[in-house]
């Protein structure tokens, strides 16, 4: 009789490991969404009879951060579109706005012709960039964002205008938050993709053509696994010779082996008796984003000219700053549309309710130093239980540990949990017919 193995949760950390485990046990994937995908997840919307994907959180990848991912897609044979990066941020409060246009000039042009207060996010910037790396190599950045900053002297109008909304669109998490997240994170992701962060030029971004269902309808057919919609498992018991999976819907069924592929919070609220070092990723806590995928302007720098594939808006609303970024996905996915369609996340800009195609909550882990520090020890959840953990919450393992929250650390953390499903069916220890091991003897062997 085959291997039976359940994956839950079918975002591309549970897509990875049922593709890696496609051809050795009977698959079962669990979904507690209507669709395959998690936060790979188009719209499609018609336009003139012709299909258009708009994709609504991940987008985009490239290769050297992404090396997992990117082989997967090409085994795969998903059709990929070369991104033209670039940035814009516009200030409602001032009306300054500055992005890929202005980094790119030398000193005295931004002192002739850019208002004092850009000039001192300029040169912040700039030292930025210089002294980051070499704080990052000397392991003289493994605490606080904030607190880095305050130390190396960095000005408000910098933390504010350029800070925030970089951190807001590339972790997807609230202004509030940035300033717990481990300056490492933050420095390693410009040091993979150059000054500009997202869109550099110096790194070749891509995106998927048609939308991220493309390589989702591709995986699903490699994989082959029976699929249950639309029906989430509220309980997943690690019985010792097997594993229960019980669903809302009231279906119960046992397997050799579980992929746990939800987020942190979700896998332990469903997981009956967790190990302790699966219990430690209590440590994950996660934000909720507002995402509108709509086509109004208004969210917008009102000069056309100046809107890029990554736009940052803030202003001051009831005496607070607010920041939320814009994605111009004509630009980003390299639409052949009439219409312009954007993406805001957590946007204080009302949107006319008639030009709002989909409202969608997302959550992402918020990466906190905490969370950083888990990744030392966060693969010890892959021994000792028949049920496996997975999701973007893993660091890449070939990239580090300040690789996480992205495809590809989720992919990784996929491939990583299929590997130590293989040990599990491998290992006498956990045969299903050796009913004299209990899970304690199993765990004390561990
Ligand atoms: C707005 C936004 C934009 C982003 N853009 C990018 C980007 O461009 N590039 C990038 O690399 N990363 C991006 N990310 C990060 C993204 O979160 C990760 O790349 C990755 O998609 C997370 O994958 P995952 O499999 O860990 O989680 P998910 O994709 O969230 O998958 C988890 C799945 O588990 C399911 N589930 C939960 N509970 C149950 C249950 N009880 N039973 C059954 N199923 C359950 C969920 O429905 C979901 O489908 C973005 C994130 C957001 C929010």
């Amino acid at each position: 009789m085959p291997n039976r193995v359940a994956v839950i949760g079918a975002g591309i950390a549970g897509l990875s490991a049922a593709y890696q485990l496609r051809d050795e046990a009977e698959l079962v994937i669990y979904e507690r969404n209507d669709y395959v995908g998690g936060h790979a997840n188009t719209v499609e919307v018609i336009e003139d009879g012709t299909t258009i994907g708009l994709d609504t959180a991940f987008i985009v990848f490239n290769r050297p951060s992404y090396p997992g991912l990117s082989a997967f897609f090409d085994e795969l044979g998903v059709p990929v579109l070369a991104h033209e990066g670039g940035f814009n941020m516009f200030d409602l409060d001032t009306g300054v706005e500055f992005g890929t246009l202005e980094f790119d000039l030398p000193e005295h042009e931004i002192v002739e012709r850019y208002p004092e207060s850009f000039l001192g996010i300029w040169r912040d910037a700039q030292r930025f960039h210089a002294e980051a790396p070499r704080h990052f190599l000397r392991k003289q950045a493994e605490f606080g964002l904030g607190a880095y900053l305050d130390l190396h002297g960095y000005s408000e109008a910098f933390k504010r205008g350029f800070v925030v909304q970089l951190a807001t669109a590339v972790w997807s998490i609230p202004p509030e938050l940035i300033w717990q997240m481990p300056a490492s994170t933050f420095i390693a992701f410009f040091m993979a993709h150059d000054a500009e962060g997202l869109g550099g030029r110096s790194v070749a971004w891509h995106t998927v053509q048609g939308g991220s269902v493309t390589y989702v309808r591709k995986a699903l057919a490699a994989i082959g696994a029976e699929l249950r919609l639309d029906d989430p498992v509220v309980a997943v018991e690690d019985l010792g010779h097997w594993v229960e999976v019980r669903t809302l819907s009231g279906s119960s069924e046992r397997y050799d082996s579980v992929v746990l592929s939800t987020h942190a919070d979700q896998a332990l609220s469903i997981l009956g008796n967790p190990t302790p070092a699966q219990q430690a990723i209590e440590a994950v806590r996660y934000n909720t984003s507002s995402c509108l995928l709509h086509t109004d302007e208004a969210v917008l720098s009102k000069d056309r000219a100046r809107w890029r594939s990554w736009n940052f808006g803030t202003v001051t609303t009831d005496g607070q700053s607010r920041a939320w970024p814009v994605y111009h996905l004509n630009q980003l996915q390299d639409l052949n549309a009439r219409q312009d369609y954007f993406v805001t996340l957590d946007c204080p800009i009302e949107v006319a309710p008639d030009k709002v195609i989909k409202r969608i909550t997302y959550s992402h882990p918020i990466i906190t130093c905490e969370v950083r520090d888990l990744q030392s020890s966060i693969y010890r959840a892959h021994s000792g239980s028949r049920v496996l953990l997975a999701g973007s919450y893993f660091h890449s393992k070939s990239l580090g540990p300040d690789q996480i929250g992205s495809h590809e650390a989720a992919f990784s953390s996929g491939v990583e949990a299929a590997r130590a499903v293989r040990a599990v069916l491998a290992d006498p220890q956990f045969s299903r017919r050796d009913h004299a091991h209990s899970k304690s003897t199993q765990e004390e062997a561990l």
